[in-house]
């Protein structure tokens, strides 16, 4: 059964207690082990038939390289007063302030929060996200213009394992943490998302594409690869 799984496992490494989720994918062609970035912790992933334990002693077995990989981790970075955060790539400080009149606001070098302070998180994320969506859209419809199609909806989200997506119904979806990564990343992403409206699959007509209506796409991608993870270490 796909997308079964076990969610609050606890796997004991010489006594830290690391988050372990399994999951069972029908597709798996065999047992996976990956880092979950999102708890800090691992996901195993059972093929058909394979037994829970056969991945509990994957996990076992590979525990020093977990240990290693969850020591590599970005650190965590809260939306708190003082945390440093990035928007389109430039760093600016999080000051929260009782009095002010707008829920948020950015000015130079800083984002100023106001409301109460146990409200901070969630208002910066929902304003994060109402950035991204307002940067994305314009940008997103003037692309596909330039290939004469017109996104049936543009929507961010907040998911870990892609930038982007393009339903088959035309339907666009962001990850609002773009807002934070520098323009030209963003931009790129829009592009890769907009050229699957006309070409579903990555080959060489789809690269040509995005290629058109974006920079440099190479940078762009290795950028991602650097640095995407981090961008899921705030909030
Ligand atoms: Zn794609």
């Amino acid at each position: 059964m796909k997308g079964q799984y076990k969610d609050n496992l606890v796997l004991d490494i010489e006594g830290r207690a690391i988050p372990l989720r399994v999951r069972r994918n029908a597709r798996a062609r065999r047992l996976i082990l990956r880092i979950d970035g999102e708890r800090d912790g691992v996901v195993v992933t059972l093929p058909h038939r394979v037994p829970v334990e056969e991945g509990l002693d994957l996990a076992h077995s590979k525990a020093a390289w977990i240990v290693r990989q969850l020591d590599r981790l970005a650190p965590r970075i809260p939306f708190a007063d003082g945390s440093v955060v990035p928007f389109l790539g430039d760093d600016h400080r999080i000051r929260f302030d009782a009095a002010g009149r707008r829920p948020v606001r950015r000015g130079a070098g800083e984002i100023v929060v106001t409301g109460r302070p146990e409200h901070l998180a969630r208002r910066l994320t929902d304003w994060l996200k109402g950035e991204a969506k307002r940067l994305i859209a314009p940008l997103a419809h003037a692309k596909a213009e330039t290939l004469g199609r017109s996104p049936a909806a543009i929507t961010p989200r907040d998911t870990r394992s892609r930038w982007g997506s393009c339903s088959a119904n035309g339907k666009l979806s962001f990850s609002w943490r773009l807002i934070m990564a520098p323009e030209h990343i963003l931009d790129y992403v829009v592009a890769h998302e907009v050229a699957h409206l006309v070409e579903k699959n990555h080959g060489p007509r789809f690269w040509d594409l995005v290629a058109d209506m974006t920079g440099d796409v190479e940078t762009a991608r290795a950028w991602l690869n650097a640095y995407g993870a981090r961008l899921h270490r705030y909030g």
